[in-house]
């Protein structure tokens, strides 16, 4: 089995499901990417990401949750009500607070299961807010300690530091294979990879993520690629894919386009950053582990955009990007009220953006697609006869 199947296979049978199931350790359901896994598994608990795409966990959520809020968090509702195997599963949930949806979430699956609210600060950049999250962090380890009934020591959370900063180095291996001219893997197959690391093992992950390196090194090497040198590159920005909810990436990758890097918090921004310890006293590992959780975070409940305007630009140069799409998960106001000021900043730097609003249903599909391909016709033009640098793989080296 090559390893994108293996990450196939993770994401879309209940493999892991089973494995979890005749584990003995603490299972510590998590939302976002807010929540420090490194303190979970400095308890030797493990961490399984509970946010979904699944219609219908989303209609089932309708039940006890309003229509008008995000499909996001009413397929997390739908978790709890339909007694989803991996929501029975976890002994606590954690869950931030980016967003009046998801902090009602904290109250209604309050009468499921045991909930740790995580309490986000409105900015990322004020020193205030800074020592307001890492207070945050102090008190949800004090929560695990007495979950599990251990004391988190200093080695513990050193490992768990050490553990996922490789399950980073090993993802920043797959995102410079990812620069290649021609591609060697879809926006597909790479958003797998992210979305198994939600309930995955760590370390089987970190081995199964060198094995793909290595077997699209191999293909590059013998001009394997997935489509040629002028298909548009594509960058992916706004809200979260989540499997089952591909719709978006189908429909842009079945377009002669290629997804070659996206910004999403279930993709590229979940695994981007790694912890940055100055010194191994407990204190300064929970400081960076703060750090790491809270400012790479390009979600758009801060009140700060500039950065996730100038990490947007860097990704288009880095990535040699025809056009970005931004996906704005209907009535959610943070990323509508985002998406006009990030496609107005590009367009003022030429470069092309398309937003598309959708939800977890398929009734608009055809008009994103026709709405996808008018787009691709325009980028198209834009690129005929431009010559594209390529990036090689002597340059991964
Ligand atoms: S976009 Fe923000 S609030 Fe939404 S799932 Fe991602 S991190 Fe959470
Ligand atoms: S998509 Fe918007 S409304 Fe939904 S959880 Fe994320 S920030 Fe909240």
């Amino acid at each position: 089995m090559g390893a994108i199947a293996y990450f196939e296979e993770i994401v879309t049978t209940d493999k892991r499901i089973q494995e979890l199931k005749e584990s003995s350790q603490t299972v510590v359901g998590i939302f976002c990417n807010f929540v420090p896994e490194e303190v979970i598994y400095g308890l030797s608990a493990i961490p399984v990401r509970l946010c979904s795409g699944d219609i219908e966990l989303a209609r089932v959520g309708e039940e006890v949750f309003p229509r008008d809020v995000c499909s996001l968090v009413k397929a997390s509702v739908g978790m709890a009500v339909s007694n989803n195997p991996l929501f029975e599963l976890v002994d606590l949930v954690v869950i931030p607070t980016p967003c009046d949806a998801k902090k009602k979430l904290c109250s209604i699956l309050s009468s499921y299961k045991q909930v740790h609210v995580l309490q986000l600060p409105p900015s990322k950049h004020e020193i205030e807010a800074q020592l307001f999250w890492i207070e945050q962090v102090w008190k949800l380890k004090s929560e695990l300690e007495r979950l599990t009934g251990k004391k988190l020591s200093k080695n513990g959370l050193k490992d768990a530091i050490l553990l996922l900063n490789s399950r980073n180095q090993a993802f920043m291996r797959l995102l410079e294979i990812r620069k290649l001219i021609p591609p060697v893997i879809s926006g597909k197959e790479a958003l797998m990879v992210t979305i198994a690391s939600f309930y995955d093992d760590v370390e089987r992950w970190i081995k199964m993520v060198h094995l793909l390196c290595e077997e699209l090194e191999a293909k590059y090497n013998h001009n394997q690629f997935i489509c040629d040198n002028s298909a548009p590159r594509v960058l992916i920005i706004g809200a979260p894919l989540i499997y089952p909810n591909l719709k978006l990436m189908d429909i842009v990758e079945s377009n002669r386009a290629i997804v070659v890097i996206d910004d999403l918090c279930s993709g590229t921004q979940r695994l981007y950053q790694p912890v940055i310890v100055k010194e191994w006293s407990m204190k300064e590992m929970i400081r960076a582990i703060a750090e790491r959780t809270l400012l790479p975070s390009m979600c758009p409940c801060f009140v700060e955009n500039y950065d996730r305007i100038n990490r947007v630009h860097q990704l288009v140069e880095e990535f040699q990007i025809d056009g970005v799409i931004y996906h704005n998960l209907r009535i959610c106001p943070l990323f509508d009220i985002e998406s006009a000021l990030i496609y107005n900043e590009l367009k003022r730097r030429n470069i092309p953006c398309l937003v598309l609003s959708t939800d977890y249903t398929y009734e608009d599909t055809q008009q994103i697609r026709n709405r996808v391909e008018a787009f691709f016709e325009m980028i198209l033009s834009r690129i005929a006869g431009s010559k594209r640098s390529g990036y090689t793989i002597q340059k991964l080296k």
